[in-house]
């Protein structure tokens, strides 16, 4: 009940997810020396020692909400649920070194699902260098759920909060971003497709890179290191989970800062160009409200420009402003309009 005397409910979509953490949590104060950063990041900050702090970021993947199995194969789905928590860990500029997993099964799933589960899992941890070191079992009626924990650790000095920004600092994505929307939408009308006409042959050949970001993204681990390379501390960083959009939000809110952010420096692959105009949606409004691109959008120091100039990995796409500027787009037609923080919800409209 938000402060209300009577016995009226509140719905939880006058909140938004966002606004709901915050509430629930707003009394919450750290009370041990060693927590360093509770609510509030890509993940907390626990002090293990003089030198280094270690990360931990937990996410919930809930079948029907975040995954569809109908297109999704198990292998990929534990893949991801790998993906998404070592994506906070390298949004923190930290190195990701241990896992937990843990499941809710419905009788539906037979040991061999639940082994294919696990394969992904395996692979996953192999190729990211990360142990799975526990979880929990149990069983569900509404379907699978799957919650993983990812341990991290970094020198305090290199640790990235989303607070950092300055006005003036670069903001900078890595990779391109939209492209995992997209095959969502794709994956989606080859379904339809397939329920009508279950012998259709779907030629996919034009959208592999989007199925594959949708399927199969990849965490940048490679980032944190080639920061490190290149002797860069970014001042503020996240990763890009829901939409660009929101996220540049969550570092102007955080950071106290505005943004002016540049529609034509906004990186995307040819097949997302190619297909949102076959599809007549706005390439823009996808890769600003999209979201699952797992890349990460950090600021530097204008100072500091010369260090990834030319670097194909990474992409110079605005400035941070004064506050009181607020976060802007400037279109192509050079038009400045106020930054939203839409869901992917929002683009069906
Ligand atoms: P991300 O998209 O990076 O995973 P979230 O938006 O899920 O981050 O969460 C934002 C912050 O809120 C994180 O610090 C997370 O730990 C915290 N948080 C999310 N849900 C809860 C909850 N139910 N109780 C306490 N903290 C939460
Ligand atoms: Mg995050």
């Amino acid at each position: 009940m938000l402060d209300n005397k009577e016995n009226i409910k509140t719905s939880i979509s006058e909140l938004g997810e966002f606004g709901l953490i915050e509430h629930l949590t707003k009394n919450f104060k750290l009370k041990n020396k060693t927590s360093v950063r509770g609510v509030g990041d890509d993940a907390a900050v626990i002090s293990c020692s003089d030198e280094e702090q270690l990360v931990v970021t937990t996410d919930l993947l809930v079948e029907g909400v975040h995954f569809d199995l109908s297109f999704m194969p198990l292998k990929h789905l534990g893949y991801k649920a790998v993906m998404v928590n070592l994506s906070d860990v390298y949004a923190m500029n930290a190195e990701a070194s241990q896992i937990t997993v843990s499941i809710a099964v419905s009788n539906r799933f037979s040991v061999e699902d639940l082994e294919d589960l696990y394969k992904g899992i395996e692979t996953a941890s192999k190729i990211y260098d990360v142990d799975v070191i526990g979880g929990d079992t149990t069983s569900s009626k509404t379907g699978l759920l799957i919650s993983i924990t990812a341990i991290g650790r970094c020198k305090k000095e290199e640790l990235v909060y989303r607070s950092g920004a300055n006005e003036n600092d670069l903001l900078v994505v890595s990779g391109d971003v939209g492209a995992a929307y997209l095959g969502m939408q794709i994956l989606n009308r080859e379904n339809q497709v397939f329920q009508v006409n279950p012998n259709a042959q779907p030629d996919l050949d034009s959208y592999t890179y989007l199925i594959e970001r949708q399927l199969k993204p990849e965490a940048r681990k490679d980032i944190p290191k080639l920061l490190r390379d290149l002797e860069l501390t970014p001042t503020s960083m996240i990763d890009i989970s829901d939409g660009l959009s929101s996220e540049i939000m969550h570092l102007c809110k955080q950071s106290n800062v505005g943004c002016n952010l540049y529609e034509d420096k906004i990186p995307l692959d040819p097949q997302v160009i190619s297909t949102c105009e076959e599809l007549n949606l706005d390439s823009t409004t996808i890769a600003l409200s999209g979201g699952e691109d797992y890349e990460l959008l950090f600021t530097i120091k204008a100072g500091d420009f010369d260090k990834i100039k030319g670097n194909p990995n990474l992409t110079v796409i605005g400035h941070m402003t004064d506050k009181n500027e607020g976060a802007h787009l400037i279109t192509r037609g050079n038009t400045k309009i106020p930054l939203i923080a839409r869901g992917w919800d929002a683009i069906q409209e």
